[in-house]
């Protein structure tokens, strides 16, 4: 018993420092790198192609989209205009620092401004792998139900922003804003938080200023 936990942080232990390497790796290049997390079908890819058209005449942005199978996901964010590398994990359900950092070395980083790392659509194990990305950021959606906080308190709880996404289908939908939000507010408090529609546009402008401001302090 005992044995097994040892080998469990030996395994995180590697895993967060070539996440510092990682790091170093962005920082020397100027990079501004975002690890975005989110339940399968929270929005990701779309919240990503929003982002890359409304900040690609500022910014040269590259996208590493993590999933089991496909290179649907790395597709559309090429398509909307960004370099993009596709991870295929074979069935691991998280990025991990190892994976990013072969991602990397297909990027020219010093021509990069922004890092958007798409990992893997799970609300569990991607909060327990630090990639080496500056901030996290959790994208939560209104169909998902508002209970999520509470089932989930571990990813709630390491992220440091959280976008709140399909508002817009809000009238339809038994979603209680108050308790979700209580549940946000107990796990992580005073959480900078962006409520919005990638479909309809509404609430975009203050995370991609949101965004802006991150990538110019990393410039
Ligand atoms: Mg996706
Ligand atoms: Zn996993």
């Amino acid at each position: 018993m005992s044995q097994r936990i040892t080998v469990v942080e030996k395994i995180l232990g590697a895993n967060e420092r070539l996440a510092e390497t990682n790091r170093l790796a962005l920082d020397q290049a100027g990079v501004f790198g975002l690890n975005l997390m989110a339940s399968p079908g929270a929005g990701k890819t779309s919240l990503i192609e929003h982002t890359i058209r409304r900040l690609a005449d500022r910014y040269q942005i590259a996208v590493v989209d993590g999933d089991v199978a496909t290179s649907i996901d790395a597709d559309r964010a090429a398509a909307a205009g960004a370099q993009a590398v596709q991870i295929n994990t074979g069935g691991e359900c998280h990025l991990d620092a190892v994976m990013l950092q072969e991602a990397l070395a297909q990027l020219d980083l010093p021509s990069i401004d922004l890092l958007i790392v798409e990992n893997v659509g799970n609300l569990i194990c991607p909060a327990n792998f630090q990639l080496g990305t500056h901030k996290s950021v959790l994208i939560a959606s209104v169909p998902e139900g508002d209970d999520k906080p509470y089932k989930y308190p571990g990813m709630y709880q390491g992220v440091d922003a959280l976008v709140i996404n399909k508002i817009d289908l809000q009238p339809y939908i038994d979603f209680d804003m108050d308790y979700f939000r209580r549940g946000v507010e107990a796990l992580n408090p005073g959480l900078v938080t962006f409520p919005l529609s990638c479909r309809t546009g509404q609430g975009l402008e203050d995370w991609l200023a949101w965004v802006g401001e991150w990538v110019e302090r990393g410039r």
